[in-house]
């Protein structure tokens, strides 16, 4: 129903206890999530594109429109859309929030500007997404952190870092931490990196720049050798969820709601509502167990089914959700 990827591990009874203990599964019921980003739109990544959708992993490429006249540019990002990846803001000139050390051309007047027209025009030349939901800021520049609030489920910046779940998690959904490639790094140290967040319960977003063999070097070479190896052994980890940004944060930003909440009981039965942030997705869902009783959304809603897989999949937009003896 959700869209979400299923863990490998089926066949669980659903429960049959009391009514109660309701639970939001961390990362969607897998033990730790990853996404692979990589920014600019640069020439490089459109060239080994095909390479990198081939491993298939869902990705984020976080463009700057300022370099649309890129080959490939429009058709390269298009097809990333329809393969099911993720484009993001990374804004027109690719400045600092001063506006000032721009990569790619003069800078508009004003930084709104330069976030709000990158989104525009991903909404107006790739229609199958429409909305850029996520963004990252240019050289992890922080100013941008404020302005992306009120524009976007999350900002990623490029602090080092992961992140975790629960009230110990203290991340800023405006300034994502990163695991940045550096120039040369192999698939065994960014395998290194999945491994620390795998052991841990964290969520891993990897930065990449460019990719070679490439005659366009333009930050931190990495070999798409190295890059395919490491999304394949993400991939290859069946109880880590490999995902975009906005798949991945609109779970995390959702159980951060959730754990807020404080339920309404009535004869017998516990009732949570919400409103959604803004500039969250529509369509998304939680995943929940309980002790046992009936789960429904909704005045007169059927029981949601029980997954195999270990729990009920509640969608975000009804914005209530009741649990029945
Ligand atoms: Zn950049």
């Amino acid at each position: 129903v959700s869209g979400l990827p299923q863990p490998a591990t089926g066949g669980m009874a659903r429960p049959s206890g009391t009514a109660g203990n309701l639970e939001v599964l961390d990362w969607a019921g897998f033990k730790a999530a990853v996404s692979w980003t990589f920014d600019d739109s640069q020439p490089s990544q459109i060239a080994h594109y095909a390479e990198l959708e081939a491993v298939g992993v869902p990705m984020t490429f976080y463009i700057s429109t300022g370099n649309s006249t890129e080959s490939g540019y429009d058709a390269t990002w298009s097809q990333a859309i329809a393969d099911g990846h993720e484009i993001g803001d990374h804004t027109v000139h690719h400045c600092k929030s001063d506006l000032t050390g721009c990569s790619f051309g003069t800078p508009l007047s004003a930084l709104t500007d330069e976030i709000d027209q990158a989104s525009s025009y991903i909404a107006q030349h790739y229609p199958a997404q429409g909305t850029a939901w996520t963004a990252a800021s240019p050289f992890g520049d922080t100013g941008y952190d404020t302005p992306d609030q009120t524009r976007f489920l999350v900002n990623r910046g490029v602090p080092g870092g992961m992140i975790g779940t629960g009230a110990g998690d203290n991340t800023n959904p405006f300034n994502l931490p990163i695991h940045l490639a550096a120039q040369g790094e192999t698939a065994a140290m960014f395998n290194a990196a999945s491994d620390t967040a795998h052991a841990g319960g964290k969520w891993l977003i990897f930065l990449v720049h460019s990719i070679t063999p490439t005659t366009a070097t333009w930050y931190n070479p990495v070999a798409i050798t190295d890059v395919t190896a490491a999304m394949s052994y993400d991939k290859s980890l069946t109880d880590v969820w490999t995902d975009t940004v906005v798949a991945i944060a609109a779970y995390w930003r959702a159980e951060k709601l959730f754990a807020t909440l404080t339920p309404a009981s009535s004869g017998g039965s516990t009732t949570w509502t919400w409103t959604l942030p803004a500039h969250f997705p529509p369509g998304k869902y939680l995943r929940v167990k309980v002790d046992g009783g009936t789960l429904t959304q909704g005045g007169g809603g059927a029981a949601l089914p029980w997954d195999d897989h270990g729990y009920y999949e509640v969608a975000l937009d009804p914005g209530t959700l009741t649990l029945s003896p």
